[in-house]
């Protein structure tokens, strides 16, 4: 059960630094079977509990068939997990400050520590060129294929008009470079207006990534972090139930 406690901690870690709202999602590749992941339920990401959690083979079918409602984009998940072995958490979000950059040709660069890992580049997938109908949601294997091709070996992927999805070896890694990729989005905007344009400004260079850990990112780096996050999540759910049993007296 440990793996969908994790897995609510994912969600509300997430939606308490706004990478999500309403809408967005995080799954995790089960360890005892590589071709299955748990995700939740169609809900905010806020209300997730364990019991919400649902397990779904890498076609993004569901293993029992409960009545929920899904998640139309789920094949983000089941896609990418099946280019990817080394990947198992991945999250799918409209993080707000990314958008921009996905709309227009300004990359999105490293500029600080934590945001190290964006110097390991971030393709934008354009969802114009897989269909035609107009509709921007990733919701057949076909465009959850495409994404996950755009995405490649990157440790992320914008989505034009939409959001991003953003990998990892494990929960942690996901979740915190999702934190880190909405923050970093923010600080290089703001370094752009102050910077006027065209006026200079000192991104991390190669040996810089390579050297905070964009490529080499340890679990060791974000621990801290992750501990943290997840003791303020553990108190908001505790908070919750001890409201829950109350009502119920
Ligand atoms: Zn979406």
């Amino acid at each position: 059960m440990a793996e969908r406690d994790n897995l609510v901690l994912a969600y509300r870690i997430l939606a308490a630094h706004g990478v999500v709202d309403a809408y967005g999602h995080v799954s995790l590749r089960t360890a005892a079977n590589p071709h299955r992941y748990l995700l939740a339920r169609a809900m905010a990401p806020e209300l997730v509990t364990a019991d919400d959690i649902l397990e779904f083979d890498l076609d993004s079918n569901p293993i029992h068939d409960t009545g929920a409602a899904l998640y139309l984009e789920r094949y983000i998940h089941g896609e990418i997990f099946k280019h990817r072995a080394d990947v198992n958490a991945v999250v799918h979000n409209h993080s707000p400050s990314v958008i921009p950059f996905g709309v227009t040709t300004v990359p999105l660069r490293p500029l600080f520590n934590t945001g190290a890992f964006i110097g390991d580049g971030v393709p934008t997938f354009e969802i114009r060129d897989f269909q035609e109908s107009g509709d921007i949601i990733v919701k057949t294997p076909h465009l959850g294929h495409a994404l996950a091709a755009t995405l490649g070996a990157k440790p992320a992927a914008l989505m034009r008009g939409h959001g991003a999805v953003v990998v990892g070896d494990s929960l942690m890694l996901a979740v915190v470079r999702s934190v880190y990729l909405e923050l970093s989005a923010k600080l290089q905007m703001q370094a752009m207006l102050i910077a006027g344009p065209g006026g200079p400004i000192v991104y991390l260079d190669e040996r810089e990534v390579e050297a905070t850990g964009g490529r080499q990112a340890s679990a060791g780096t974000w621990k801290r972090t992750w501990d943290l996050w997840c003791i303020k999540a553990r108190a908001q759910i505790e908070a919750e139930e001890k409201a829950k049993r109350r009502r119920q007296r």
